[in-house]
């Protein structure tokens, strides 16, 4: 299928952006066995698109930029009217761009509503870090592909385009991936030099979220794939704790089932976030036990039994108060684990000891506490995340290597 790509936008012609999103298409179509013929980069002007609508004949035609909603973003009014097609509203996508700005204490303007605008038949993307969803239209004999500009919105797109030439296209592309946890992607990408250019048949797209990577591996040869596959399991299986659909708390559920194990939680920094992760998967109760929040010192003393001279000389945030938790809340509830996290969530609370971020955990198993001390980056709801993430990747690993 011949293929085309434009680029839409000033930045990208005066070379103020360089055009990554050129190469990401690129990868990604050349990984599924279509070849780029050409590219054009366009400057946002209805004239150009006009022109260049006219010269293209190729089945398949991906445009990136210019989905915003100002009007200087041109690419779906310019696409729509070349074509002549009819329209609607879509609902949902509409509440979703309101709630976007409702999240953001923001007024969704008129301006928006255009981005809720799809030719009648086509296939919407769903865009869950901006306001520009992108769209896929069957007119003529040609696909028509409308994705977003910025970097970060258009890529996990194009995991739903890769969805939508499987299904239109009928190309037989195998996409699996694995998910990691206790690395950032900086660090991954430095590991992973030469990884790349070892696979070329196969697209590697990394996704960084909150605490976790998503390693997503695609390719028309599935022998490719499961090679890639299997060399970067052998590099990073320390880190890979399941495939694309697994999440971090089912993984640790379903080990300790395995296990015919069961945790119970102290918690002071994250406010019973790590009981509510664990208990968020259907079938927890079998593993949970319980769940204390013991945020202040009373509370630590009061059902912990904390001692009033640990949490003098030592402080709340330190070895020796998450040691005294996970062990006495070992004793209280009986189970195989029990984990105790404490710590500065911020923004303010930090010294230059025990900086913003500082957490200490404690994890008691067989009567041994095996204690853990991290700073973590961000705001107070990042830092309580990556904290409840930090202690369920401990557990994840004590079921494993123990
Ligand atoms: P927005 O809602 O941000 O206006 P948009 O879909 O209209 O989104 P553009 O206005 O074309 O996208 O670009 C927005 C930003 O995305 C640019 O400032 C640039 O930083 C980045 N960007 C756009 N095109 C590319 C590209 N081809 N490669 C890399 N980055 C790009
Ligand atoms: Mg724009």
């Amino acid at each position: 299928m011949d293929t085309v790509v434009v680029t839409v936008g000033k930045e990208v012609l005066s070379g103020k952006t360089v055009n990554t999103n050129l190469r990401d298409i690129a990868i990604l179509l050349s990984a599924i066995g279509l070849e780029i013929k050409k590219s054009f980069v366009i400057d946002d002007d209805i004239e150009e698109y006009h022109k260049i609508l006219d010269i293209i004949d190729e089945e398949l035609v991906i445009f990136t930029g210019g989905l915003g909603p100002t009007v200087d973003d041109l690419t779906r009014e310019a696409v729509y009217q070349y074509y002549q097609l009819e329209t609607y509203i879509d609902e949902n996508v509409l509440t979703n761009i309101r709630e976007y700005f409702d999240r953001r204490n923001q007024r969704m303007t008129n301006a928006n509503l255009k981005q809720a605008m799809f030719p009648i038949g086509s296939r919407i993307l769903e865009n869950h870090l901006g306001t520009a969803p992108g769209v896929c239209i069957d007119v003529n004999e040609q696909h028509i592909i409308l994705l977003p500009g910025p970097p970060r919105e258009m890529r996990p797109m194009l995991e739903k385009v890769i969805e939508y030439l499987k299904d239109k296209v009928g190309l037989n592309i195998y996409s699996e991936g694995f998910k990691l946890v206790g690395t950032g992607e900086s660090a991954m990408e430095e590991k992973l030099e030469g990884f790349y250019e070892q696979h070329p048949n196969v697209r590697i797209a990394p996704y960084a979220s909150l605490g976790e990577i998503k390693y997503i591996f695609t390719s028309t040869n599935f022998d490719d794939l499961k090679s890639a596959k299997d060399a970067f399991y052998d590099h990073f299986k320390e880190y890979v704790y399941g495939s694309i659909n697994d999440t971090l708390e089912e993984v640790v559920v379903s080990l300790l089932r395995e296990s015919e194990a069961t945790v119970s939680t102290a918690e002071s920094c994250t406010g019973g976030l790590l009981a509510s992760n664990i208990t968020s998967v259907p079938g927890a109760s079998s593993v949970f036990k319980e769940g204390l929040i013991t945020y202040s010192n009373e509370a630590k003393m009061k059902y912990l039994n904390v001692s009033e001279h640990t949490l003098k000389t030592e402080g709340a945030v330190s070895e020796a108060c998450v040691i005294e938790m996970a062990k006495n809340l070992a004793k209280q509830t009986n189970a195989t684990y029990t984990i105790a996290i404490s710590g500065i969530a911020g923004p303010s609370g930090g010294t230059k000891e025990k900086p913003v971020g500082l957490v200490y955990f404690g994890l008691c198993y067989d009567g041994k506490v095996y204690v853990e001390r991290q700073v973590f980056n961000g705001n107070r709801t990042m830092v309580q995340s990556r904290a409840a993430i930090y202690a369920l990747n401990m557990l994840r690993k004590v079921l494993i290597y123990a």
